[in-house]
């Protein structure tokens, strides 16, 4: 592959190399080959072939620009499984040949108050994102794990638990971790009730790791069909939301409830199932506003919160309890090519669990 000089924004240069990707030049145009720069890796830096990434429903509301803020080219993927191939000079905590995982962030200031408490995600200075961030390197935004190797300074690379399935454990980096982190911050665990709203990526992980935390899980669906995966993923009763019978024998019923849904929907309904006091947190991020009704809040001092992914050493600590407990996702393997199609499905809830790609199919 060539290696070229890049001019980024601050003056400094950076060697590059061109490497195959796949990604958008368009909100409404396929996914389709392209190719992208990766830096030669500096005296921090490690460099990972990627063997599988997961797809997340980010990838999709970024790619067709949902969230406003879309920069094209845009090369999707920050559920990113690999070996390292090369390391700088300084890197310490990996060589040649490990596994190594990138999951949503690969940089942040690393000096604000919240980078010194771990929680990078929240970067007073805005973290950079794994993809379709600015690149301070490049100058570019930057590119996910759609493609064949990525650069990442060591300290945003995590290490992989041995024990565990490789492909499956590609949705950790991220729908692992964002469910990990709010069940575990509002503490979730033994003697209580548990919701999980949308059983996607995020909410069928939201079940396994609530069930391991110890609370009693229950899912919310509109969708039959996953009525019985979602007690086999460990759910202790599931309830078709779009049944209000059904919904009603919850009424104030929950002492937490994780929505994980990535659609309009109405957020009261589950607002409604928490107790005095109980919580209700939003990963998903659908593209328009949810209107919160004031009496689904007030009269029983219920709190309504969001969170997002979570830091780099909370994702190594949830990286190492998924070994613990054997977790991984529930994927379907599929190769880049069937990327549109995948996207599709995402759209009509179709998919069990997790959509992983092998990124072997790249070289075809
Ligand atoms: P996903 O796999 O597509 O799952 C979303 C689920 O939401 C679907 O399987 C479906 O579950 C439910 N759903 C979809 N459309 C619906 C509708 N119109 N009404 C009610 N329910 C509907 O998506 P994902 O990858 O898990 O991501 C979920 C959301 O979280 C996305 O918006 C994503 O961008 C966001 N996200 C946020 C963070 C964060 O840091 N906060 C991180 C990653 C992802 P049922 O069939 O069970 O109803
Ligand atoms: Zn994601
Ligand atoms: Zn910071």
């Amino acid at each position: 592959m060539d290696t070229i000089r890049t001019m980024a924004e601050g003056g400094t240069s950076a060697r590059t190399k061109e490497v195959r990707a796949f990604g958008t030049e368009a909100a409404t145009a396929p996914l389709d080959q392209l190719n992208i720069k990766r830096r030669i890796p500096k005296p921090h830096d490690v460099e990972i072939d990627i063997l599988y990434c997961g797809v997340c429903h980010s990838d999709l509301h970024t790619a067709r620009n949902e969230w406003h803020g879309t920069i094209y080219p845009c090369v999707p993927g920050h559920e990113i499984v690999g070996r390292v191939v090369s390391v700088g000079d300084h890197v310490t905590k990996f060589k040649v040949g490990d596994l190594a995982a990138v999951g949503c962030m690969v940089d942040s200031c690393r000096e604000c108050d919240y980078c010194n408490e771990g929680l990078e995600q929240y970067c007073a200075e805005g973290n950079i994102q794994t993809y379709n961030s600015p690149d301070k390197y490049l100058g570019t935004q930057t590119y996910g794990g759609y493609s064949e190797s990525i650069v990442v300074t060591e300290s945003f690379v995590l290490r992989v638990p041995e024990n565990l399935d490789l492909a499956a454990v590609a949705p950790l980096l991220c729908a692992g971790i964002t469910t990990y982190s709010p069940l575990k911050h509002w503490h979730v665990g033994p003697g209580q009730k548990v919701g999980v709203v949308g059983l996607g990526g995020l909410g069928h992980m939201a079940v396994k790791i609530a069930k391991a935390m110890g609370a009693d899980v229950i899912v919310f669906t509109t969708s039959p069909s996953k009525v019985e995966d979602a007690k086999r993923l460990g759910a202790d009763e599931v309830v078709l939301s779009r049944d209000e019978t059904q919904m009603a024998k919850y009424a104030g019923k929950l002492h937490f409830v994780l929505d994980a849904v990535s659609a309009e929907h109405d957020i009261n309904a589950y607002l409604n199932l928490l107790r005095v006091d109980g919580s209700l947190v939003l990963v998903g991020a659908p593209e328009l506003p949810l209107p919160v009704a004031a009496f689904s809040l007030i009269p029983s001092r219920r709190s309504f919160s969001g969170s997002m992914i979570g830091g780099i050493a909370e994702t190594q600590e949830m990286l190492d309890f998924c070994g613990k407990h054997n977790i991984v996702s529930d994927i379907e393997l599929i190769n880049i090519q069937q990327i549109n199609e995948a996207y599709e499905r995402l759209l009509k809830g179709d998919v069990k669990y997790r959509f992983v790609i092998d990124m072997a199919s790249l070289k075809n």
